[in-house]
């Protein structure tokens, strides 16, 4: 899940970003309504938390942009408590939720899980294929066979996942980096073929499940 941050205020913005890596997200942050803008157009997020009151263009008016070039990513507008009145006008322009400054992380978090939910009723939490069920918020796979239980990192999950949602086509190394990573990441590392090694040590040391197509990218069948 790949979530985009803009706010203008550097001290709300940068631990807010953190927590929310710490449980798994990979997040982007910008902190105006033009460099917003870009990235949301650039990119493919789950989800955004946009600050009303903004430099260059401001929450509302980025909404609404979103909205007129039919992009659809949800957004949680956020709020200062003095702009309650907004709320209406927030929702107006296209925003899914808002929460009001100060925010309780843990609420955010469930408001940010609500959103994409909704956005996608096929998103499960539980995602199996063969003979595993992946558990996608406590990072774990259990071979329902064998009952047996492997733990894999967020990014490893995140891989899983990905590939499980576009199982029997390719999917590229970059798909792999503009989905599971944020936008830090250095794309000439081999930072994806590190993490598809891993996992595949853990849940498919024979290469059965992810295969590589040479090239082109990598593939789960089913
Ligand atoms: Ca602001």
């Amino acid at each position: 899940m790949r979530l985009l941050i803009v706010e203008d205020e550097h001290d709300i913005a940068i631990p807010l970003k953190k927590m929310l890596e710490n449980i798994g997200y990979a997040v982007d942050f910008v902190d105006n309504g033009k460099d917003g803008l870009q990235s949301v157009l650039t990119n493919d997020y789950d989800c955004i938390l946009l600050d009303l009151n903004l430099p260059e263009i401001d929450g509302i008016n980025l909404a609404q942009k979103m909205r007129n070039q039919k992009n659809n990513t949800p957004i949680i507008m956020v709020t200062a408590r003095s702009q309650m009145y907004d709320k209406l006008e927030g929702f107006e322009s296209g925003a899914d939720d808002y929460v009001t400054k100060p925010f309780n992380i843990s609420e955010l978090i469930a408001r940010i899980k609500a959103v994409i939910k909704r956005n996608s009723p096929n998103r499960d939490n539980i995602l199996k294929f063969g003979k595993y069920e992946v558990f996608l918020n406590q990072n774990k796979i259990q071979d329902t066979t064998s009952k047996k239980e492997i733990e894999l990192s967020n990014k490893e999950i995140g891989i899983l996942e990905y590939l499980i949602r576009h199982k029997n086509s390719i999917v590229s190394s970059e798909d792999l980096l503009e989905h599971v990573w944020d936008q830090e990441v250095d794309i000439f590392t081999e930072t994806v073929k590190t993490h598809i090694k891993t996992l595949r040590k853990k849940i498919d040391p024979e290469k059965k499940i992810i295969k590589t197509i040479r090239g082109k990218g990598y593939i789960l069948e089913q």
